[in-house]
């Protein structure tokens, strides 16, 4: 059977060709994940986040190789509101007006409330819930305007559900869902979703950086904080993958994801199940 040229050029078209795509703390874990996954399907990507500028130079220019899109790099400290507008408008005049915003980048740190520091507190609250809100206002009007927008907010299962320790994390989290739920709400009826990802434990150096600080806390080993504290809360006893996370983000962006709006999805082997 011969195509058309038509037919051809159909063929070859990927579901997010020609989309702008910002993915907020993308240098590592599930934000490289994600970044991927809307590379993979045509999606010119704005990677954004810490760590060794060579690494992420050679981050940005593989996958871009890789997928035959363009990739920028921003540096913004998302812990400072006028350093997220500036990350938007770099990404707007170099690439044009941004239809997809995944607010992924986030940190921990456990320890029990009374000893919980003050300036954890405020940098947890800073990157994993302000971080959201100030990036969400500097796209939303133009996605309105376009009639077009997918916001993906990463979440945690600790965004419905609590464990002990993380008080930062899981207030930042849940205060993420209450976002995501009236974002959706607020854009419903203009061709914009907003929906949030509540993963359960994923293995990225997020997670291993806290397998340190799970162990002084529950005073156990690290193999111990693996099986009977990090993985006892999941009932399928694995972690989530990248790509997962970045599949299904890849789906909520796509026309198919288009009634999905305001929903916390969980991507966490039955644990929010309990
Ligand atoms: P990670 O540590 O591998 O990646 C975090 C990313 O955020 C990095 O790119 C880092 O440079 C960036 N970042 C941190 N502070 C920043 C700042 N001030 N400004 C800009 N970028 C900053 O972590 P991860 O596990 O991939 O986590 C990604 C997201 O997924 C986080 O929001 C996290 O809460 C959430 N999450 C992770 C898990 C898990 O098990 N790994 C589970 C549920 C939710």
């Amino acid at each position: 059977m011969t195509l058309t040229a038509a037919q051809t050029a159909s063929a070859l078209a990927r579901p997010l060709d020609g989309r702008v795509a910002i993915v907020t703390g993308s240098t590592s874990g599930i934000g490289l994940g994600i970044a991927e996954s809307l590379a993979e399907l045509g999606a010119r990507i704005v990677l954004n986040g810490f760590g060794d500028p060579q690494e992420i130079e050679r981050t940005r220019e593989t996958l871009s190789t890789l997928h035959g899109v363009e990739v920028i790099y921003s540096p913004a400290d998302l812990s400072m509101p006028a350093k997220i507008c500036e990350m938007v408008a770099f990404a707007r005049d170099v690439l044009g007006p941004i239809d997809i915003l995944v607010n992924n980048a986030g940190i921990q740190h456990v320890a029990p409330v009374t000893e919980f520091p003050n300036a954890k507190w405020e940098a947890i609250l800073a990157v994993n819930l302000s971080s959201a809100f100030y990036a969400t206002k500097a796209v939303l009007p133009e996605m309105l305007e376009r009639g077009f927008g997918r916001i993906v907010n990463i979440a945690s299962a600790h965004g419905l559900v609590a464990s002990p320790f993380k008080s930062a994390y899981v207030a930042a989290k849940h205060g993420v869902v209450g976002l995501t739920k009236t974002v959706a709400l607020e854009t419903a009826r203009m061709g914009v979703t907003c929906n949030a990802i509540c993963p359960g434990y994923v293995w990225t150096p997020l997670v291993e950086k806290q397998i340190a600080d799970q162990a002084r806390a529950h005073m156990m080993t690290a193999e111990q904080v693996i099986t009977d504290v990090l993985l006892t809360a999941q009932p399928n006893r694995k972690f989530a993958s990248v790509e997962e996370i970045g599949a299904l983000t890849a789906f909520l962006c796509g026309e198919h994801g288009a009634s999905i709006t305001g929903a916390a999805l969980s991507v966490d082997g039955g644990w929010t199940a309990h």
